[in-house]
């Protein structure tokens, strides 16, 4: 690839194809196979080893079934962090069930524990149900305020499934994400702390509840001899190619989390003293994030040069690599986006081969999802209009980090 300075790039060990020609050497190119079970088991390891882990063609999959096992169907309401990707949400819909998104607080930019316990509370005494479950998302890696929402949890004995998509590695209180609530989601797709070119996994309890989920994944086959079906499955388990890749991957899996967090320490320290503009730092060692993405959020006063014209040219592609598969846009705005000055920064630095992005869109302000409840605090929106995430990946340098500095110092106008 180019100079180009991206986001966060897949990074190989040398150890991925070892376990791919071992894959095809012994004939096992299929959706199961030793790769698949090692992956497993070296993830089970990763997380401590008490909780077994089954892999999954990606993250939306493990969510998606994280959701039948909970027994989420047409009618149910599912509690979700509004500030996230859409793949927290999106297997709620595919199951006829209803997000109700909740808005986050300002230490972890994760759901707010106080307006959750509201929204259950809430919840119950409009529609006289519990909501079935909870998913609390560690946005860019930073852990949740996990004890909390535990608590809460258990309060109204509602399961939680925690998207650590974004978390791998991340620890609250010394212990690793994902292995809290009754699920954990892990992805692998390419631009996630490591990669198996797309996949994911769910952490379960148990191995009766890993059984459950391999059921579901293998297209739920009963035990006959021929193919007897008594309920709907899914094809989502990982192929024995991509769980070689992960085996590859593991093997510098704690390499990555290092450098992730090196580079956000030395954001930190260049960036420190700069007026406004603040990297988003975790609030206490408790919260050991991994900094998948280092992100920071821009002032409304600071001025960032071509900030009056940004927004006036349409873009082409979509933010994240799916030029070409998404529909033209009917508007240059919408009615929530981000600041002036954070898109004349992002186009700056893009102009100076630095790929950022703005934060993701809280959920509660997608058309998609207009008719979905919601219970807001403004802290989500207002973060999603003054942010920006920064190249944080293996493929970025320190030297890389000081020049991204350098450039967005350059196009600060005081
Ligand atoms: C990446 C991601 C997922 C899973 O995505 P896949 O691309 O399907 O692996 C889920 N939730 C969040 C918050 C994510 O960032």
């Amino acid at each position: 690839m180019s100079n180009r300075i991206y986001l966060c790039l897949a990074h190989m060990s040398g150890r991925e194809q070892a376990f791919i020609q071992e894959a095809f050497d012994t004939n096992w190119v299929v959706p199961l196979g030793p790769n698949v079970n090692g992956f497993e088991e070296d993830l089970k390891q990763f997380t401590g080893g008490e909780r077994e882990v089954v892999a999954l063609s990606s993250g939306t999959a493990a969510v998606h079934l994280a959701l039948l096992a909970c027994g989420v169907g047409p009618g149910d309401e599912v509690i979700v962090q509004s500030f996230t990707f859409c793949a927290s949400s999106h297997p709620i819909t595919y199951l006829g069930a209803t997000p109700v998104f909740v808005d986050s607080e300002p230490d972890t930019w994760n759901i707010d524990p106080d307006l959750l316990e509201k929204a259950i509370i809430d919840r119950i005494s409009k529609t006289g149900k519990k909501p079935k479950a909870i998913i609390p998302v560690a946005l860019y890696g930073m852990p949740y305020k996990i004890d909390r929402i535990m608590e809460i949890a258990a309060k109204y004995g509602i399961p939680v499934i925690e998207d650590a998509a974004e978390g791998f590695g991340s620890r609250y209180n010394g212990q690793m994400l994902g292995t809290f609530g009754e699920y954990g989601v892990l992805s692998f797709n390419g631009n996630k702390m490591i990669t198996t070119s797309g996949g994911g996994a769910l952490i379960c309890k148990d191995a009766e509840a890993k059984k459950e989920i391999m059921f579901y994944a293998t297209q739920a086959r009963e035990a006959y001899p021929y193919y007897q079906h008594e309920r709907v499955g899914y094809n989502y388990r990982m192929s024995n190619i991509c769980a070689g890749i992960g085996r590859g991957q593991m093997t510098v899996a704690n390499e990555h989390i290092e450098h992730h967090k090196a580079l956000y320490e030395l954001y930190c320290e260049l960036l420190g003293n700069v007026d406004g503009i603040t990297v988003h730092r975790k609030p206490s060692d408790k919260f050991d994030s991994n900094f998948w993405l280092v992100t920071i959020t821009l002032d409304v006063s600071l001025h960032v040069k071509g900030e009056e014209k940004a927004y006036s040219k349409a873009v082409t592609g979509a933010v994240g690599g799916a030029a070409g598969v998404t529909h033209a846009s009917s508007a240059l705005h919408t009615e929530c986006e981000p600041n002036a000055n954070v898109e004349a920064m992002r186009m700056g630095l893009d102009a100076l081969g630095i790929e950022s992005r703005p934060l993701w869109k809280p959920m509660h302000k997608q058309p998609v999802y207009a008719n979905a409840p919601a219970y807001t605090n403004g802290v989500s929106e207002a973060l999603f209009k003054r942010g920006l995430c920064l190249p944080s990946g293996p493929c970025v340098s320190k030297d890389d980090v000081r020049f991204i500095v350098e450039s967005v110092k350059s196009l600060i106008e005081r």
